[in-house]
């Protein structure tokens, strides 16, 4: 039965597995809700190279079946169209629940629908963890901190949110899912982990989602100019995709609830951020100001202390290094198949 198929022990070893050669552990069944998006799809690359059973649920509201088809075929990986809106029973050990619109543009469109994935979404899929006794991970954000008055951003500080904003329905959202998160810890035992990330970057985004990256290199390839919000001075710390991947794995993996910060600390203003897309892919991009959103941070910065010493982890692909990484597959993306839309 269940022994056979899944509590089958393989020898781990090497990078991939981060586990010393030799030690054996068991293949985990593991769900990733939002694997079909940009950070979830490359969180499924890292379990499946890990040897574990992975079941993606997305909607594709913003994610798409190009991020994860090549493990279809795979005996190992399973896709499931499915809103986590809606109840669903499945048999896991462990769940990354990632599912939600993250670019402002995207959260925005239908803010009722963005506050019940967040509310609702994260309630069936702890209704979930308790039914089965999964551990249960939730891919909070840096944005629970508001616009924050306390800089670098420590997980003590409660945060400076407006409750009746346009980017409440996921700052709240998000929140009220930290709040279910830790009720369903304290009140039904469930093994929980909270990571507040913060602005991620890196191949798969989409093209066309309206973050700061991803419009930058996108325009500075289209050869058009980059738009800068406001004063371009708010400021925002850019980590790469492979460094938050790791850091939610470590945290999965690690003992302790959180929750934890996981960014990279350095910090730019999107003036800087541009010059930095001019440095890497078009010296002669030129930059035009557009008028900045409502409630729009003026500042962004994780201290991450507290995942280096629980965690022992810290990013280590700086913005330079990263930036290039990400080109290559926007380029490919935006002229390779002759379309600009295959986002
Ligand atoms: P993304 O939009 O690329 O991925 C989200 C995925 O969730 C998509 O595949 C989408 O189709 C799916 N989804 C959305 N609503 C759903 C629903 N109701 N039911 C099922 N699937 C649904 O975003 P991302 O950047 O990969 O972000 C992943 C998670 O990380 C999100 O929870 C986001 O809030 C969080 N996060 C991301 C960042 C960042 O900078 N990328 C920062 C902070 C937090
Ligand atoms: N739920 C789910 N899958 C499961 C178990 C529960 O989707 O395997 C949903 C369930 O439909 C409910 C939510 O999770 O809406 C919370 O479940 P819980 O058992 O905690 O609360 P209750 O069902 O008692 O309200
Ligand atoms: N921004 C910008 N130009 C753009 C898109 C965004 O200057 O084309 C600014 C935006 O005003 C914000 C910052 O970049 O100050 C980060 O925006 P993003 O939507 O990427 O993420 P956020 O951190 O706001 O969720």
């Amino acid at each position: 039965g269940d022994e056979d198929e899944f509590g089958g022990r393989r020898a781990m070893g090497g990078a991939s597995g981060r586990v010393p050669l030799g030690i054996k552990r068991k293949r985990l069944r593991v769900l990733v809700t939002g694997g079909a998006g940009f950070v979830g799809s490359h969180l499924v690359d890292r379990l499946m190279e890990r040897g574990d059973s992975v079941i993606v649920v997305d909607n594709f509201f913003t994610g798409r079946k190009d991020n994860v088809v090549h493990h279809l075929g795979n005996p190992r990986f399973e896709l499931i169209r499915h809103d986590v809106v809606e109840p669903i029973l499945l048999e896991v050990d462990q769940i990354y629940h990632l599912a939600c619109p993250a670019s402002p543009v995207h959260y925005k469109f239908n803010p009722v629908k963005t506050i019940k994935t967040n509310v609702v979404g994260t309630l069936n899929m702890l209704g979930l963890a308790k039914r089965v006794g999964a551990r249960f991970l939730l891919t909070s954000t840096s944005e629970v901190y508001g616009d924050p008055l306390q800089h670098p951003q420590v997980e003590t500080y409660w945060g400076n949110v407006n409750p009746i904003g346009v980017r409440s329905c996921y700052d709240e959202g998000k929140r009220t899912a930290e709040t279910l998160t830790m009720d369903y810890h304290r009140g039904a035992g469930i093994e929980v982990r909270i990571a507040r990330i913060f602005n991620t970057y890196g191949p798969r985004m989409c093209i066309d989602d309206g973050r700061v990256v991803s419009n930058f290199v996108a325009q500075a390839l289209r050869r058009e100019p980059l738009t800068v919000y406001g004063d371009g001075k708010q400021t925002r710390s850019f980590q790469f995709v492979s460094d938050l991947v790791e850091g939610l794995m470590r945290l999965m993996e690690g003992d302790h609830v959180g929750p934890f910060n996981l960014g990279n600390p350095g910090e730019f203003t999107m003036l800087e951020l541009a010059q930095v897309v001019q440095e890497v892919i078009d010296p002669n991009a030129k930059i035009e100001f557009r008028p900045n959103t409502e409630d729009d941070p003026h500042k962004r910065k994780p201290d991450i202390s507290k995942a280096q010493q629980l965690l022992g982890w810290e990013p280590v692909v700086s913005l330079r290094n990263g930036l290039p990484l990400m080109v290559t597959d926007f380029k490919q993306r935006i002229f390779g198949n002759q379309r600009e839309d295959s986002a």
